[in-house]
Formats: structure tokens, C-alpha cells, sequence
């Protein structure tokens, strides 16, 4: 079987003319055997087309240097993938990340009271 050209019939009623598949009688594009999402990848177009990007908003670049601003980050996150606009990925990772920012608060302010006892017992003593 030698190379044929695309049987597929365009828009507008013109042939294809773009070589065949080996052994098939489409070419890529025309080829009903590969669902459409797997040809808008195949484009770069997956993304755009099918709203897979993972995060579908212009995020900001946040200072999280107390406690109250990762409420607002979490708020943000759980908000953006209810609404469908953050893959689940994104989010976790998100998560992951604020996880380990509380503890260090935690741990800062943990060392401030300490710091305080101390001072206080030295001034009594
Ligand atoms: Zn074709």
C-alpha cells in the first residue's frame, strides 16, 4: 500500500490533500479515530481549549509574613478550586507549603516567649 493522499472533504467541499496516516485513509487531523482533545494537544492548543491550565487567574505575588495572610492565601486557594479555576495539584502544593509557614510562625513565636520568660527570670533573680 503506497502513500495516499487524505480522503477527508474541508468546509469548503475541497479535498484534504494532506498525505494519509500510514495505512489509514485520513491524515492526522482528519483521522475520526483520535478524539479531538488529543489533536488540540497535539496543536498546543490543549490548554487553551479544554481549560486544563492549572490555575486559570492571574495569581499575585503575596507576602506572607504573619499568620492572618496564610488564612488569606487558604482562603483564596480552597475558593479557586471549588470554582474550578486551580487544578487540585496546584492546590495541594499550595497547601504543603502554607503547612510548613504556620509551623514556622509557630516556632517564631515560640522563641519570642521564650526569650521574654528568660528575660523576666534573669531580672527577678
Ligand atoms: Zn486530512
Amino acid at each position: 500500500m503506497g502513500k495516499i493522499k487524505c480522503k477527508a472533504i474541508k468546509p469548503d467541499g475541497s479535498q484534504c490533500n494532506v498525505w494519509a496516516m500510514r495505512g489509514k485513509e485520513y491524515c492526522y487531523f482528519c483521522n475520526p479515530e483520535i478524539p479531538d482533545e488529543v489533536k488540540f494537544k497535539a496543536r498546543g492548543l490543549g490548554g487553551a481549549r479544554s481549560g486544563k491550565n492549572p490555575v486559570d487567574v492571574d495569581l499575585k505575588i503575596l507576602k506572607l509574613k504573619k499568620p492572618e495572610d496564610i488564612i488569606g492565601l487558604l482562603e483564596e486557594t480552597i475558593n479557586l478550586i471549588r470554582t474550578g479555576r486551580m487544578d487540585t495539584q496546584t492546590g495541594n502544593s499550595i497547601a504543603y507549603c502554607s503547612n510548613h509557614l504556620i509551623k514556622t510562625f509557630e516556632i517564631t513565636d515560640l522563641e519570642i516567649r521564650m526569650k521574654e520568660l528568660e528575660e523576666n527570670l534573669k531580672n527577678k533573680g
